[in-house]
């Protein structure tokens, strides 16, 4: 078991976990950052960012967070490919644990643990993840060429995804459960002008329906009821994206930091400061309101000065 002292350590690494460790490494205090289960965090699984200041054509998701990454590094901090399981908050140093239990001793803590996909959790969701149903259409759509999908969800996710996925699917129907969208108008627009995108509204997926032949099973329907006739119909599907919004990824820190009811750590004013002092948290995992990688970012900069100030430098 291995242990090791830093000033600083970064739980998550996305856009507001390398932006702290970009402005904390700066300030000359030593910096780990954490990666976690999805290094880059969620803007590894987009493809183009448009809406990212300072690239006007855009820039691939991916490319943004390598480009983030060694910004940071090149200041001194360094990336832990590591998940943290442990976290013990009680006492000064502050005491983080891997899964394989090496402990880090860090002076101060900066959450950025992000969000994570959110499923309907209805029968047949979990049975047929990866054989037909996905979270994520930049990582899965390539493999619906020529056929019809599904999106479920009226938000901007699921009209981004649905355009992407008009690249490679013959057909897009976005299933939603209202008829109003929560999506920005622009991005509603832009779903409902292009020819190969459908909507079949006031529908909710009640299951997953499949087939399985040995080892292999595959998505073949979905249940869809329609909530105002309350008509049950079961519609032909081999591929379906789930786009219904997302999840804190706060569960390590339940009982030991504030949050709200869904699960998003509350932080004091206009700070980043966690209801323990010398713990901050910054991005998708203290924010439900903005969500976008800028700012991500700069709620990792207010963090990273945050710690700084609290840490006398
Ligand atoms: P949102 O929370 O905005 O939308 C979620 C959608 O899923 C809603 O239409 C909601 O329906 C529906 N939904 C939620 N739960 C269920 C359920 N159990 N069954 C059926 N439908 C359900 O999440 P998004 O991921 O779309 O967007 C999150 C944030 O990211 C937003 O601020 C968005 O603007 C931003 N974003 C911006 C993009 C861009 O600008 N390029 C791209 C992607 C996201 P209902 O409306 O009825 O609640």
């Amino acid at each position: 078991m291995n242990t090791t002292d830093t000033d600083i350590a970064i739980i998550g690494s996305g856009p507001a976990g390398f932006t702290a460790a970009l402005y904390a490494s700066r300030s000359n205090l030593s910096v780990v950052v954490f990666e976690g289960v999805q290094p880059g965090g969620q803007l590894t699984i987009t493809t183009d960012v448009e809406n990212y200041p300072g690239f006007e054509h855009g820039i691939l998701g991916p490319e943004l967070m390598d480009v983030m990454r060694k910004q940071a590094h090149r200041f001194g901090a360094t990336s832990r490919y590591e998940t943290i399981a442990r976290v013990d908050f009680s006492q000064r140093p502050f005491t983080l644990w891997n899964e394989r239990g090496d402990q880090t001793r860090a002076k101060a803590v900066i959450i950025a643990t992000g969000a994570s996909a959110k499923l309907l959790g209805v029968p047949g969701e979990s049975e047929y993840m990866g054989y037909g149903v996905s979270a994520c259409a930049t990582c899965d759509g390539f493999f619906f060429r020529e056929q019809p999908v599904f999106i479920i969800g009226g938000g901007d996710t699921a009209m981004e995804e649905a355009i992407y996925l008009t690249k490679f699917a013959s057909k897009v129907t976005i299933v939603h459960r209202r008829r109003d969208f929560r999506a920005s108008r622009i991005m509603l627009e832009r779903a409902q002008s292009n020819p190969k995108i459908d909507f079949m509204l006031d529908s909710v997926v009640e299951e997953y329906l499949g087939a399985t032949n040995g080892h292999l099973k595959q998505l073949t329907h979905l249940r869809i009821r329609n909530t105002v006739t309350n008509d049950v119909q079961d519609v032909p599907a081999s591929g379906v994206f789930v786009a219904i919004g997302h999840q804190p990824n706060t569960q390590l820190f339940s009982g030991i930091l504030d949050m709200d009811d869904v699960g998003y750590i509350q932080t004091k004013g206009k700070s980043s400061q966690t209801n323990i002092p010398g713990v901050f948290a910054c991005g998708d995992a203290q924010d439900s309101v903005y969500r976008q990688a800028i700012t991500a970012a700069g709620s990792g900069c207010m963090a990273a000065i945050d710690a700084e100030r609290w840490l006398g430098h």
